[in-house]
């Protein structure tokens, strides 16, 4: 399923302002809201594909990088498999209510009668993003590629089920916070009293203690091992670009969510190809006879060499564009083209033999350039400099 556009999601314009973006958010938040449409399947999914569209127009960064390079840019790119598809969870989008409905309580989404399993305040954990480079190389680029990477990460405790309690031991709640897992504290401000929850200090955040701890993993219920990721790298992107693969970074202590898998891109350097966005250039070099003379070329691309015919007279400085054979658009907004430029190379050492049929042409007046040819070889010279 393809993705909506973010500005389209909220329906503000591309150049609304942070607080319009805002404003939009709180809007469709309180009418997809799954305490008012409860059991509603639509509205839960609008609701997420709402809280999504925020993350990203919200932060400065992810909005600009979205503006570039579309949901690939910022880690959506559908169609791509494995590459997030937005599985923001709820426990995400509600720990975002409190900048967006200026409330005190971090995670606590209070005015609108929260129920069900946020109004316990629990903290659902969150393991750790991981990151990794890939470098890929033009060839990659052009057409995608899947690559496996090897990583060392935190994974859920097979022996305790990532629960870090011994199979059958029991857990007892704690008496600290009563299993909410989380204190609150009441402060005494210039304004009045101040709630403030904090993570209680007796069972970290999980409202249980447990009796007997798995000894595989300590009690954590995550291990480090080496797991093997598929990662599938869409066609087009660029040196520097971020992709996230959601729910593949390091499982989080005692049974939570999983981080992500952030992919940052390296693009390795072609030997022949320059690179500029989704054209490439070629620079190519003809003999004096092959300018003049014209014939065929061949010229390196990303899917192999192809032949190219040089026109009889051809001008050094001369640029050949090959349609749709540069790299296509990481939003495939079509393809790029390869720019050929030609340069002519003057030999530096000649026989005699050589030197005397060049004699020979020199005094023929055909090769002496006219005003308008001189016109036209330097007119580029012209625009680069005024
Ligand atoms: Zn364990
Ligand atoms: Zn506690």
């Amino acid at each position: 399923m393809s993705k909506r556009d973010y500005y389209e999601v909220l329906g503000v314009s591309k150049t609304a302002s942070a607080e319009e973006i805002k404003k939009a958010y709180r809007k469709k938040a309180i009418q997809y809201h799954p305490d008012k449409n409860p059991g509603d399947k639509q509205s839960e999914e609008k609701f997420k594909e709402a809280a999504e569209a925020y993350e990203v127009l919200s932060d400065d960064q992810k909005r600009q990088r979205y503006d570039q390079f579309g949901h690939a840019g910022v880690g959506g790119a559908s169609g791509n498999g494995g590459f997030g598809g937005g599985s923001m969870n709820m426990e995400d989008i509600f720990s975002h209510f409190g900048d967006i409905f200026g409330g005190h309580f971090s995670g606590g989404f209070s005015g609108f009668g929260s129920k069900g399993q946020h109004s316990s305040g629990q903290h659902v954990r969150r393991g750790s993003d991981l990151r990794v480079k890939v470098k890929l190389n033009l060839v990659e680029i052009a057409v995608g590629v899947e690559k496996k990477i090897k990583v060392k990460k935190q994974v859920s405790c097979s022996h305790c089920n990532g629960t870090g309690a011994v199979n059958g031991s029991s857990t007892s709640t704690c008496n600290t916070c009563n299993g909410q897992g989380r204190v609150t504290r009441v402060q005494q401000t210039i304004l009045g009293q101040m709630q403030t929850a904090a993570e209680c200090p007796t069972c970290g955040g999980d409202g249980k203690i447990i009796k007997e701890k798995c000894t595989f993993c300590n009690g954590e219920g995550t291990v480090r091992e080496d797991e093997v990721i598929t990662i599938n790298i869409p066609a087009g992107v660029m040196e520097g670009m971020q992709l996230s693969v959601s729910g593949k970074g390091n499982a989080a202590r005692r049974g939570g969510v999983n981080g992500d898998l952030l992919v940052l891109v390296e693009e390795e350097a072609h030997p022949e190809l320059i690179r500029d966005e989704n054209d490439l250039i070629y620079n190519l070099l003809l003999t004096v006879p092959m300018a003049i003379l014209g014939g065929s070329v061949e010229v390196p691309t990303v899917e192999g060499k192809v032949k190219v015919t040089i026109a009889a007279g051809t001008q050094p400085g001369k640029v050949l564009r090959l349609r749709g054979k540069g790299l296509p658009s990481v939003n495939r907004y079509g393809t790029g083209d390869l720019l050929v430029n030609i340069g002519v190379y003057i030999p530096e050492n000649l026989n005699k033999e050589e030197k005397s049929a060049m004699e020979k042409l020199g005094k023929s007046n055909n090769v002496k350039p006219n005003a308008s040819a001189s016109r036209n070889f330097f007119a580029h010279f012209r625009n680069m400099f005024e």
